[in-house]
């Protein structure tokens, strides 16, 4: 059976590129009909937060990439880690060493100043234990092969060879007896049954040391599957500047629906012909390793807004109004709306979604609905409502008093009526109706936005407009 995890480390938000390798593992999982698991990564003690935490699983659950089973909290698994040093060390695999930070830090400077590379030498690997002064702390290491060669098949990256002398003898367990993190990795990954290892190639480097656990253990190795990171649309590595945000902000502040920003992150790296739109439930059918590129992909917000429009105009009216009115009510500094706004956002719905590319969009655009006279225009709009427009607007106003049935089909007749008889195109008339009706320049149709309104209101605003 399939199984595989995702495993953020709570240092910060889930940002975009950790929901992309969630969604990537998601998918390979759904569509080998395995597992997916979740594991929090918060052995870095000074790091991790709570907050991180309860930031991940919002975003995770936000976006439907829940595990399968509760997540897996690293840290709760020191001592099982713990043990495995200790068998890796009681079977010669692993060694104690005694060397002092101190030494260490000599070693580095010679290092440095020979200009080699950074590493340990191994000098604890062949000594007795028994020439350290008694009580001495150590650590201890991975008694790595040095001779040879580590070969990784990667699922992305193809073929990747390292030689063996270039891997140092890294730490397992430090002296204060608390695992590293390449350790744990390795023992949660087996424990939890991980068959495929689906994660940033920027720890393909980390999988050649882990391969040394996983061999001196005698485990099986997972298929590794290295995914290109995330780049800036300029091809820098992302980051904030770019939109390397908490996958919150593209909820919260963006506006953003989750199966646009999935749809969007699946289309990152990963590609089925020229097929753009993509459904979770295709996405599973279609989703393998293969497709996934081997260069890095480079974010781009306008790809994901055109995806959010699309899926704007797709989404449920009902839930695109319980999902604009707070927006709506922060827009317009209200603490809420008032008791009949779902219903009438639900159905000013289509007439709002179609021009918007973020639910900010429809939340300005629908906005107009829930204002009170005097309305507060815009100077573009102010600017439309002189001598001659507002004598317009009373023409108009008459006109549409006498609207009997307030259909969008009677109040386009009247106001077609208003235009004629002045002897002007309708858009002359509708310009000033608008800014009368929405204080603004831009909104809906001008006879979806009377429709809307409804009789009175359009024609107390236009009343209001008229002094
Ligand atoms: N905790 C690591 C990270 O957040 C991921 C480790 C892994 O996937 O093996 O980058």
């Amino acid at each position: 059976q399939v199984v595989t995890r995702f495993a953020p480390s709570p240092t910060g938000f889930l940002h975009i590129g950790g929901a992309r390798t969630a969604l990537f593992n998601w998918l390979f999982a759904r569509h080998h009909g395995g597992k997916f698991l979740l594991r929090i990564e918060d052995t870095d003690r000074a790091r991790s937060t709570e907050e991180a935490v309860a930031a991940i699983f919002d975003g995770l659950e936000w976006l439907g990439l829940t595990g399968d089973e509760p997540a897996i909290f690293q840290f709760e698994r020191s001592a099982r880690h713990a043990e495995v040093a200790n068998q890796l060390l009681a079977q010669g695999d692993a060694y104690r060493c005694y060397a002092t930070p101190e030494e260490l830090a000599e070693l580095r400077e010679q290092q440095r100043a020979a200009r080699q590379p950074m590493r340990y030498d191994g000098r604890w690997r062949d000594r007795d234990p028994a020439e350290a002064p008694a009580g001495a702390p150590y650590v201890i290491r991975l008694k790595a092969s040095r001779e040879g060669e580590t070969v990784i098949e990667d699922a992305v990256q193809g073929r990747v060879v390292v030689q063996n002398a270039e891997l140092d003898d890294m730490i397992l367990l430090r002296s204060d007896g608390t695992p590293t993190y390449m350790l744990a990795v390795v023992v949660d990954d087996h424990d939890m049954g991980v068959t495929h290892v689906i994660r940033g190639d920027d720890h393909l480097n980390n999988a050649f040391r882990q391969l040394g656990i996983i061999k001196g253990m005698g485990w099986e190795e997972p298929v590794y599957a290295h995914i290109p990171l995330i780049h800036g649309s300029d091809g820098a590595k992302l980051s904030k500047r770019h939109g390397a945000l908490g996958v919150d902000a593209y909820r919260d502040e963006m506006g953003m629906l989750p199966e646009a920003v999935l749809n969007y992150l699946l289309r990152l790296g990963w590609g089925h012909g020229d097929e753009e739109i993509i459904s979770r439930e295709r996405a599973i059918e279609l989703f393998d390793i293969s497709g996934v590129g081997r260069s890095p992909s480079r974010f781009d917000i306008k790809k994901l807004e055109n995806l959010n429009a699309h899926y704007l105009r797709e989404a449920d009216d009902t839930r695109l109004a319980a999902l604009t009115a707070p927006r709506i009510a922060a827009r317009l500094g209200l603490a809420q709306l008032p008791a009949n706004a779902a219903e009438l956002l639900a159905r000013a719905m289509p007439s709002l979604k179609p021009r918007a590319k973020t639910l900010n969009e429809i939340a300005e655009g629908a906005e107009f609905l829930f204002k009170n006279c005097p309305l507060d225009f815009d100077d573009k709009a102010l600017a439309l409502l002189d001598e001659s427009a507002r004598e317009l607007l009373g023409k108009t106003a008459d006109a549409l008093g006498s609207v009997q049935t307030w259909t969008v089909e009677a109040i386009e007749e009247a106001t077609r009526r208003v235009a004629e008889e002045a002897g002007l195109g309708l858009g002359k008339v509708a310009q000033p109706l608008r800014a009368a009706l929405t204080g603004r320049t831009v909104s809906p149709g001008i006879f979806d936005v009377l429709f809307l309104l409804g009789k009175v209101e359009s024609l107390k605003r236009l009343n209001d407009a008229g002094h």
